[in-house]
């Protein structure tokens, strides 16, 4: 880890040598110094020039233009991917997203200039000198998230930075100085320029990160995600940030999409709210159906205030509602937000009811739909799959045992019930 991490940034001051030796100016830019000054561990190195894309090109034989419009191009050292941009400045924003232009300009403090926040504003030299024209340094040292220049106006051109400055300020344990939230208030309707896809992966980021709860809380308190181009959910945008329930952080769950259940959880979502978020916010057909089914299951197991008469029987029709794999992650979630719904011995008992299920799906009972037509000689039709579903909830019972012969018998028990309402019930 340590030695990727050094060798990823001591790779990208082997490049600014290679710029400065053909005369340019170069200097390791944005999240890579901000993350080394941190002492976090680095994603991807960037680094600003007063190169020209096509001087860059001809300099680096694994070159790719990939951004020449923005004078980007990205170089390959080492196995790695470098994105090498020109020095630039950008034009009016009319869209509060994208700049209409962008233009080559002189020197690093310009290009730096540009940038959203100052702790995002910093460039280190080969001679291992910081370019830190709006104090970034301090402010990583105060832990303050502070906007390069006017605030309302930076987040007025560009209001994909009202996010990034929640997701910085959840990231890092950071505050934001007076003035730039005050910035982000007024602006935070032009949120509605920012398209669902990028409101989703800067979500999908907060959730992932460092702390959730605070991230959701930041937004929650600036209703920053009422100004949505798309209406979320309503347990999405609460009016009041929740108070703290004192539970355990989602952090504790390695996998987002079980921290996104169990938030969607805390604030009181159902199975219907999850699927729309997910949608909503472009986060994945799959992903959504699987965070809706782990909401789903919690919240059938919790129905009735969570008193019940049979609670081994509520924990297995749930699972045959939702399957093994939103069980497996409810318990993955119940190990870690213990307590939520359920008391925590609960869950080692319906860990234990989970694996004595000798069926959790119709694929695996021991017959087949087509055997139990054959065996009752009667005409296929819906009674076929009742049949199924009731035979596996049987066995998932444990009141029949999953073997062929006594399935059948079973089948023709239920064939000779008469074709009226028991089929017709779920
Ligand atoms: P991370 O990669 O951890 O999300 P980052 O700061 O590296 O954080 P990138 O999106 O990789 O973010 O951008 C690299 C740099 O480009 C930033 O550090 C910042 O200087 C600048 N930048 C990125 N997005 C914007 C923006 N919307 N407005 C102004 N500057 C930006
Ligand atoms: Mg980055």
């Amino acid at each position: 880890m340590t030695e990727t991490k050094e060798s990823a940034w001591s790779a990208g001051l082997q490049l600014l040598g290679r710029l400065e030796s053909a005369g340019h100016t170069a200097f390791l830019v944005g999240g890579c110094v901000r993350d080394r000054l941190l002492g976090r561990p680095l994603r991807d190195v960037d680094i600003a020039t007063s190169a020209r894309p096509e001087q860059v090109m001809e300099l680096f034989a694994s070159a790719i233009p990939t951004g020449l419009k923005h004078g980007t191009v990205t170089v390959r050292e080492g196995g790695r991917l470098f994105e090498v941009t020109t020095y630039r400045r950008e034009g009016k924003y009319t869209d509060s997203r994208r700049p209409d232009d962008v233009w080559f300009v002189g020197s690093i403090e310009e290009d730096l200039a540009r940038r959203d926040f100052t702790i995002n504003a910093i460039a280190f030299g080969s001679d291992g000198r910081l370019v830190d024209p709006f104090g970034g340094a301090d402010d990583l040292r105060r832990g303050v998230i502070r906007t390069v220049g006017d605030p309302s106006e930076r987040f007025g051109e560009d209001a994909l930075r009202l996010l990034r400055g929640v997701r910085f300020a959840a990231e890092f344990g950071f505050d934001f100085a007076p003035d730039t939230w005050d910035g982000l208030l007024a602006q935070r309707a032009k949120l509605r320029h920012i398209a669902m896809e990028r409101v989703g992966a800067e979500l999908d980021k907060m959730a992932a990160g460092h702390d959730p709860e605070r991230a959701f809380r930041l937004l929650a308190e600036s209703g920053l995600l009422r100004y949505a181009r798309e209406p979320l959910p309503a347990c999405a945008t609460p009016a009041e940030p929740q108070a703290d329930s004192g539970e355990r952080s989602v952090r504790g769950l390695a996998d987002p999409d079980l921290r996104w259940a169990a938030l969607l959880l805390r604030w009181g979502a159902d199975e219907a709210e999850a699927e729309e978020l997910f949608r909503t916010l472009r986060l994945g057909v799959r992903r959504g159906a699987r965070v809706a089914a782990v909401v789903g299951l919690d919240r059938m197991l919790a129905a009735d205030g969570g008193e019940l008469p049979d609670l081994r029987a509520r924990w297995i029709s749930a699972v045959l509602r939702f399957g093994r794999a939103a069980a497996e992650d409810w318990l993955a979630l119940a190990a870690v937000t213990a307590g939520r719904q359920l008391p925590p011995d609960v869950a080692g008992l319906a860990r234990s009811w989970l694996d004595g299920m000798a069926a959790a799906s119709v694929a695996e009972l021991a017959v087949r739909g087509d055997e139990i037509v054959r065996a009752t000689g009667r005409k296929p039709g819906p009674w076929v799959a009742a049949t199924l579903r009731q035979l596996l909830s049987d066995v998932a019972l444990g009141t029949l045992p999953n073997e062929r012969p006594a399935l059948l018998v079973a089948a023709e028990t239920m064939a000779c019930d008469g074709d009226g309402s028991f089929y017709s019930k779920e």
